[in-house]
């Protein structure tokens, strides 16, 4: 397989270009030229080439979920992220028993390499070392202080994939954790929690890399104690993820992040429970019912219970909302999210030696075509 994509504009992490061509050679992306090169060139004049999306935060789609510990239908979530454009991604755990997530862990570490949609690039344990205050749709009976033996015993059943997990930092023992966590390569995440500025600001000192789904389950920004938004906002290398649906955030309270934080800083996730890509109704996320109306999943609280996004379409609403250029968007979908758990040289670019997963869009930003190492795998209908 050797062929160039020409194109009218190629999104890169520094910015996009444009009348250029792409060259793929066996899976992989060689080279972005500008002259017209010999060889096989496939024709997507009036088109635009951006790399695949990757989500770093996603429980289910299609009516399947990590937590159901049934790798078949994980495959299905695999194939179905195409369409969103996800080319990457880690499946997300939820609070859960100590077994339970051993369980997932196994699962996943086993047979990670045999989906045949979007890649499964790692794992984020999402839990179980949260605060009950902020516990959004994590179940608190499954709560425990962050112990390393205990995520020692998942790591090792997940075969080395866990790329990040989600604490809460005032917990007992949080900044041990995350020092020696962080050492092992694996990204940690602030969520779920109560924490002061003072103890999010310990956290990160400590390697904490990550907010979780920013302004959500945490201590908002007060100005007598800023709390972990606040800190999200004053430590300028961390990086903040947003949930893009209009129902999260305010676009507005996204706007003010995006321009404390700059775009390089903001990761956009789904956090897609199980009804996403399907129509409203009755759902669960974990043990919980859920009822899934009006783009939002809820439990019977009113409290939201994940999403229902793709991310394709946060990309579009935050273009939409007019806080973030096209390239930024994408970029912020794609590079960043991959940059926030260390698998930017595996995924999230188009540049060269990167296997060959990209999107094809129409200037209106129509997902029109998803490419897998350099095979067409995803057509819109
Ligand atoms: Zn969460």
């Amino acid at each position: 397989m050797h062929y160039y994509i020409q194109a009218d504009r190629f999104f890169f992490p520094e910015g996009s270009k444009t009348n250029g061509y792409l060259e793929v050679q066996n899976g992989k992306i060689v080279q972005y030229l500008t002259e017209k090169p010999d060889g096989e060139i496939l024709d997507y004049r009036g088109k635009w080439i951006a790399p695949g999306l990757v989500d770093t935060h996603i429980h289910g789609f299609a009516n399947h979920d990590v937590m159901d510990c049934d790798f078949d239908g994980i495959k299905e979530i695999s194939k179905a992220l195409l369409s969103c454009g996800v080319t990457s991604f880690l499946p997300t755990t939820l609070t859960a028993s100590v077994d339970k997530l051993n369980q997932v862990a196994e699962m996943i570490g086993e047979h990670f390499q045999e989906v045949e949609g979007a890649k499964i690039q790692g794992i984020f344990f999402e839990g179980p070392f949260f605060t009950e205050q902020y516990k959004g749709a994590q179940n608190p009976i499954y709560f425990l202080d962050p112990d390393l033996t205990v995520f020692e015993q998942w790591q090792k059943r997940a075969h080395g994939l866990i790329r990040k997990i989600a604490i809460a930092p005032e917990r007992s023992g949080a900044v041990e954790f995350i020092q020696e966590v962080t050492k092992q390569g694996v990204t940690v995440a602030l969520a779920h929690s109560a924490a002061t500025y003072q103890q999010a600001k310990e956290a990160v000192e400590a390697g904490a890399l990550v907010f979780v789904h920013a302004y959500n389950g945490m201590s908002g920004l007060n100005h007598r104690e800023p709390g972990m938004v606040g800190c999200a906002m004053n430590t300028e290398h961390t990086i903040a993820e947003m949930i893009c649906d209009g129902h999260h955030v305010h676009p507005a309270a996204a706007e003010i992040f995006l321009k404390v934080k700059t775009p390089e800083h903001i990761a956009l996730i789904t956090d897609c429970m199980r009804a996403g890509g399907m129509p409203d109704g009755e759902y669960s996320l974990g043990e919980f019912p859920v009822t899934v109306k009006e783009g939002t999943a809820r439990l019977s609280s009113g409290n939201l219970a994940g999403s229902i996004l793709q991310l394709f379409q946060g990309v579009k609403n935050v273009v939409d909302w007019n806080i973030a250029t096209i390239e930024e968007a994408i970029h912020m979908a794609s590079f960043v999210p991959a940059k926030s758990v260390h698998i930017e040289k595996q995924c999230g670019s188009i540049l060269p030696g990167l296997s060959a997963d990209f999107l094809v869009l129409s200037p209106e930003m129509t997902l029109l075509e998803t490419y897998l190492d350099g095979v067409s795998s995803y057509h819109l209908k």
